[in-house]
């Protein structure tokens, strides 16, 4: 397989360190909020990274980790906790409010067939790994104490930039403009937060009360789970500039080794072709998606749609023209599977191996639907379903428990009066009656099923 490494602006052959097994790091949610369509469309990205690991025989280890603190309004480390803000603003309990917005995420995960990492760690469960390593990078001495913190010296890690391809020179230059909380550079960025009395989550430390900074958490949680080098980094393209380069900087300094050695990141959604933002009041979330009458696996296959390295633009006339499209690929499907014709194995082999080469090309998962759709061309067979079904161990669009949406039955009011009338029968129990009144529906053409608190119709 090749993916596209950020790290090396390439698309490289990828072969794990370790056989068959892939061992994969991907930066989860900050859970003060409702996740909304732009980062799901992130998660969506490291799935089918998975799924197409998986199709080709990779066992997978993936560390998702669940951030629960730390997280500063700003990714450069200013502003207030973004927990501690919604727990102000909510007047709740952070403990409370990640609990909650944790558990709608994995929600969200699920209906989007979004496979659950192996493990979900939480930052909250890791003070003491955290604050391991930060002493850590003290005693290699690339890290200073100031009155508001312990942050990392970014002119002790040449390297800094490598990543984003920001050169360490710009980034040390700032240091004339005034910084504040005594860094010695404006780039240098927060290991370790000393935290004021309001903060509510804090913790003891050789520093004194207080907790960490978000970039350390990915580093010593990965390194827990993972191993000081582990094959795959994901995350969505905003972590190149500052996250991501602060888990190399930090991970090198300690071990003398880049943590990952791919690093794929996914591209942003955009909402009518601009930034996706709560203060314009254009961002999603599924459930909002799912309240206006679209599946789940609607916004799945408009994802799958474009290439995990290109801009999506989200639209409302996007998220139809997937619809239509999902659902008539649900119902040609189901006209292969009712077929009792057959299809040629050179066939079938020549559409896997074109699917295959698609998905082993730096996840094309577009160009794979697009073999999907010329297959579902081919006369129908219960082949050509079997075969799709096996896709869809990548797509993950539910392809084998698709239903075609029946439209509303209208029935008339006077089919209802009768079969209100039967029903009132039934529960006086004149089953004489009741069985008369269902003789004459079945008359005028309907079948009425009888449920404990009501009754259904349908045509016959
Ligand atoms: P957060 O919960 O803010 O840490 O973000 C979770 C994930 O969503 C991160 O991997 C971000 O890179 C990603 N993300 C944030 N905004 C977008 C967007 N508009 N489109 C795609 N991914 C995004
Ligand atoms: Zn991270």
């Amino acid at each position: 397989m090749k993916f596209y490494n950020t790290l090396t602006r390439k698309k490289e052959d990828f072969e794990p360190m370790d056989g068959k097994r892939v061992r994969m790091y991907s930066c989860g949610p900050t859970v003060y909020n409702y996740a909304h369509i732009g980062n799901l469309r992130t998660y969506v990205f490291m799935d089918l990274l998975r799924r197409c690991l998986k199709y080709e025989g990779y066992k997978i280890k993936g560390v998702m980790n669940i951030t629960d603190v730390g997280h500063l309004l700003s990714d450069a480390d200013d502003g207030e906790d973004k927990m501690q803000k919604a727990a102000r603003e909510q007047n709740k309990d952070p403990y409370e409010i990640a609990a909650y917005y944790t558990e709608v995420f994995f929600e969200d995960l699920k209906k989007l067939n979004i496979e659950r990492p192996e493990l979900t760690p939480k930052a909250t469960d890791h003070i003491e790994d955290m604050q391991k390593y930060v002493e850590g990078l003290m005693e290699k001495g690339v890290a200073y104490e100031t009155d508001d913190g312990i942050y990392f010296d970014i002119s002790k890690f040449p390297e800094y930039g490598k990543l984003s391809g920001i050169k360490l020179e710009d980034q040390l230059s700032g240091a004339r403009v005034e910084v504040n909380g005594g860094k010695r550079h404006p780039a240098d960025f927060a290991l370790w937060k000393k935290a004021p009395k309001e903060h509510i989550m804090q913790w003891d430390s050789p520093w004194g009360k207080s907790y960490p900074g978000w970039h350390i958490e990915c580093s010593a949680m990965s390194r827990k789970y993972l191993g000081d080098v582990f094959d795959i980094h994901t995350g969505g393209v905003d972590h190149i500039p500052i996250h991501h380069e602060n888990e190399i900087a930090q991970s090198e300094s300690l071990t003398g080794k880049n943590p990952a050695r791919f690093w794929m990141h996914g591209e942003f959604m955009l909402v009518d072709g601009g930034k996706m933002s709560k203060s314009l009041g254009n961002t999603y979330t599924l459930k909002q998606l799912e309240d206006m009458g679209y599946k789940p696996m609607h916004f799945r296959y408009f994802c799958l749609n474009a290439h995990y390295r290109k801009k999506l633009n989200f639209t409302f006339e996007g998220l139809d023209g997937a619809k239509i499209a999902y659902e008539r690929l649900g119902s040609l499907l189901l006209k292969h599977k009712a077929s009792a014709q057959t299809t040629s194995p050179e066939t079938l082999a020549k559409f896997k191996a074109e699917f295959e080469a698609d998905i082993s090309d730096d996840l094309n998962v577009p160009g794979a639907l697009g073999v999907l759709w010329t297959m579902l061309k081919e006369p129908y067979s219960a082949d050509i379903y079997n075969l799709a079904l096996d896709f869809d161990r990548v797509f993950g669009l539910s392809l084998k428990d698709y239903e075609e949406e029946k439209p509303e039955l209208v029935v008339p009011d006077e089919i209802k009066a009768i079969a209100d009338e039967r029903f009132a029968a039934r529960k006086n129990k004149d089953w004489a009656k009741s069985d008369e009144l269902r003789d004459k529906l079945a008359e005028l053409g309907y079948v009425v099923k009888d449920g404990k608190d009501g009754y259904e119709l349908s045509l016959k």
